[in-house]
This record gives structure tokens, sequence and C-alpha cells, in this order.
């Protein structure tokens, strides 16, 4: 039995052809590569191939040109399929500063060769060990020298840095204390990881509690063509504030396709494990915690399309955006606990996926922004209390 359709699914040509790509990467797949802490390179080339990570490329460069809410469509299913987008979404976020900041040369050089599969655009390099959250005070520098960039520094969490082509970085072009705003001085830069690995740049794979490919880089000046800079020198703060919005939509709808894949196991197991003569689910200390993480979850759905929908007529979504990774990635959390509980001693066997996916969807109430600084935006931005930092 189907536990639960949403009641306006959108996207639904999108949605059956991803679930039934997923249908090929069963939970053994998954367990596999979580023993070994490998990357799944069959899975990411065979949504690459089906053309769903170059869905926000405009058709003329090769992609379907979709808006952000098909892209949260595909995030979604994936992950209520029992997958992990966590291994390529950010082809999909990190796009937006090319597609909106890029030069016409970029953006010819790089999006068909991306949209066709043969570069990958994965890797996204912001936080650094000293700054955190504070990524007006990132120490990687890039200093002009001729027709070059030479840049020393050091990031920590770059996500997919070994099985990416291409690597969108912040650094430093002005020193902090030169400049009128600390969000001044920062620039975007288009890193071809095939040129600098072994040339300046190192990457050490950190090994987590999730199957995340998450690197640590050191940048030992390292040098770039002056052309590998996206927009304008000094207004890299900004682009990257653009991509933020959409990575925390995209990461939302991630949750709530976690969500939703512990609710539809929880709800199933609660109905045919017997113990004590009945279903377990036949007692409402087991179904009300599932029947509230549901009502969680959907309304967490809804602010998810409504951030998306504003992101995609243009308009401002900062705080949606906020809002929406915060819920989801709690009504996830919530969601996880429930089937965690619901399955007993089963959902600590490897074999049931359960915790899998629930170390997995712990991740997104840290990153890509953790909780506290949501409700520090929504308090001082939208609510207009005073700054605490
Ligand atoms: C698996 C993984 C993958 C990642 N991938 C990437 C990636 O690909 N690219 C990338 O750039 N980054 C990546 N990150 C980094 C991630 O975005 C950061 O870990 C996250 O933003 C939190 O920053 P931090 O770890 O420096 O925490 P800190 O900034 O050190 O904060 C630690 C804790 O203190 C709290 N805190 C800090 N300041 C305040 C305050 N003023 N008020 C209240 N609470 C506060 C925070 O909420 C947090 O809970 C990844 C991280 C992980 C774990």
């Amino acid at each position: 039995m189907t536990v639960h359709s949403p009641p306006e699914e959108t996207f639904g040509d999108i949605r059956s052809a991803v679930r039934e790509l997923c249908a090929g990467f069963p939970g053994p797949y998954w367990q596999d590569l979580d023993v070994r802490r490998a990357y799944p390179t069959e899975f990411v080339k065979a949504l690459t191939d089906a053309g769903f990570l170059s869905v926000l490329i405009p058709e003329e460069y090769g992609g379907s040109g979709l808006g952000l809410a098909a892209a949260t469509a595909i995030l979604e299913e994936i992950h209520r399929s029992g997958c992990n987008g966590g291994a390529c979404h950010a082809q999909m976020y990190t796009m937006g500063t090319l597609l909106r900041h890029g030069s016409a040369e970029q953006k010819q050089r790089y999006l068909p060769a991306i949209a066709s599969g043969q570069l990958r655009l994965q890797a996204f390099g912001v936080t650094e060990p000293t700054s955190g959250t504070d990524t007006t005070r990132i120490q990687t520098f890039a200093r002009k020298v001729g027709d070059r960039y030479v840049i020393t520094g050091q990031k920590v969490w770059i996500s997919r840095a070994e099985y990416s082509d291409l690597m969108v970085l912040l650094v430093r072009t002005t020193l902090r204390d030169d400049v009128a705003k600390p969000s001044d001085g920062m620039s975007v830069l288009l890193i071809d990881l095939r040129e600098a690995v072994g040339r300046g740049l190192t990457i050490k794979p950190i090994r987590t509690m999730i199957n995340h490919a998450t690197t640590e880089l050191f940048f030992d000046d390292l040098e770039v063509p002056a052309d590998t800079l996206v927009g304008e020198e000094g207004n890299g703060f900004r682009y990257i504030l653009d991509g933020m919005n959409a990575e925390r939509i995209l990461i939302a709808s991630e949750c709530i396709g976690d969500a939703r894949f512990f609710i539809d196991h929880a709800s199933r197991y609660a109905r045919d494990r017997h113990v004590f003569g009945r279903p377990i689910g036949a007692n409402q200390g087991v179904q009300f915690p599932i029947a509230r993480a549901y009502v969680e979850t959907e309304a967490a759905a809804l602010m998810v399309n409504k951030a998306a929908a504003l992101f995609d007529a243009g308009l401002p979504c900062g705080a949606e955006a906020n809002m929406a990774k915060l819920t989801a990635s709690e009504a996830s959390w919530h969601a996880g606990d429930t089937c965690v509980q619901t399955y007993g001693g089963f959902g600590f066997a490897e074999e049931y996926d359960i915790e899998r996916k629930f170390r997995e969807t712990r991740l997104y109430m840290v990153a890509p922004i953790s909780t506290n600084l949501i409700l520090s935006h929504v308090a001082t931005h939208v609510l207009g209390m005073p700054k605490s930092f």
C-alpha cells in the first residue's frame, strides 16, 4: 500500500522518471558504498545521462532550462527513494553563480560540457577552519600577479572535490581591514581542479559519520589564469549569497524526501509488525509520533514550494529559503528519530537503511547553514530585533 502521495504533486513525469532510475540503485548499493566510504559513480552517471543534473542549464547550452522547482522535485524523489543526492546536488546550486554572473565566454566554454556530462561542477569552496560560519573572515587570498591569481590558504569540508573537474571558490582579493564593508573584497574564482591538483592545491579526504566525500583543501601558491574570475573582483560575496538561497531550497527538498522516506517506512512497519498479538501501529504511542512527523513534513513542504516559487519568479526569497531549510531539516530529523523508534532493534540493522538515512539526514541541521544562524537571520532581518554579532 502506498502510504501517501502529496495532494498537489508537481512535475509528475519527472518524479516518476527519477523514481524509476532510483529503483536501479536499491539499499544494498548504498550500504556497500557506505561501508567503503566510496563515491556513487554509477548513480551519478545515470543521473547525468538522464539529464537530471542539467535541468537548470538553459536549453541554448544543452540543458533543459527548467527552474528551481523542477530541481527540488528531482532531489526530493532521489531522497524519498532511499538514495542520496549529496554526491551530486552541488551541480545544481553552484550552477547559478556561473549562469547569473559568468561572462558569455565562460558560459560558452563550460555550460555545454557540463550539460553533456563531459565536465563536472560539483565542488563549492567556502568554509574555512578558522572562520566557520563567519564567512567575511575567510583568509584564503588570491593575489593578482600579471595575468594570473596566486592563491594561498585553506578550506575545510569541501565536498566532492575529488570527484569534480571544476570548483566555485570564494577567496579574499582585498584584506577585510582594507574594505568599507566586511562583505566587500571577496571574489569568486572558477578553478579547474584538473589543472590545480598537484600544482599548488592538495586535497585531503575527511572521514565522517556519513559517506559524503568531503575534504580539506590546501592552497600553496596555486596559480590560476586571471580569466578564472567570475563577475567583478570584490563582489563575490553577493554572488555566493544568491547561490546560497538556491542551495538552501534544494537541500530542504532533500530533507522533505528523507522525511517522506522515513514516514513511508515507519507507517508500513507499524502496520506490519505484530507484537502482543496486534500491529504495533494500533498503539497510539506508536502512531501519533508518525502522524506528527507527517504533519510537520507537509507544513515544511509548503514552505519549500513557496521559497522555490519566489526564487523562480526572481523575487527576494532569503527568509523563505532559510525557513524552508530550518523546517524541512527538523521535520526530516524528527521523522528519522520516529522511524528508528518504530523499528525498535531493527532500526539499527544496516540492511534496513533506516540507520544510514538517520545519520545522513542529521547533517542538514548543521550544513549548509546551522539552525542557530537561520534563527538569527529571521530574528534580525525579518523581525527587526538587534543583531547579536
Ligand atoms: C559533511 C559536510 C559537508 C560540507 N560540505 C561543504 C561544502 O561542500 N562546501 C563548503 O563550503 N562547506 C561545506 N560544509 C561546511 C558547512 O557549511 C559548515 O560546517 C556549517 O556552515 C557550519 O559551520 P562550522 O562547521 O564552521 O560551524 P561554526 O561556525 O564553528 O559553528 C559551530 C556551532 O556554533 C553555532 N554558532 C556559531 N556562531 C553562533 C552565533 N553567533 N549564535 C548562535 N550560534 C552560533 C552554530 O550554529 C553551530 O551549531 C560541510 C560540512 C559538513 C559537515
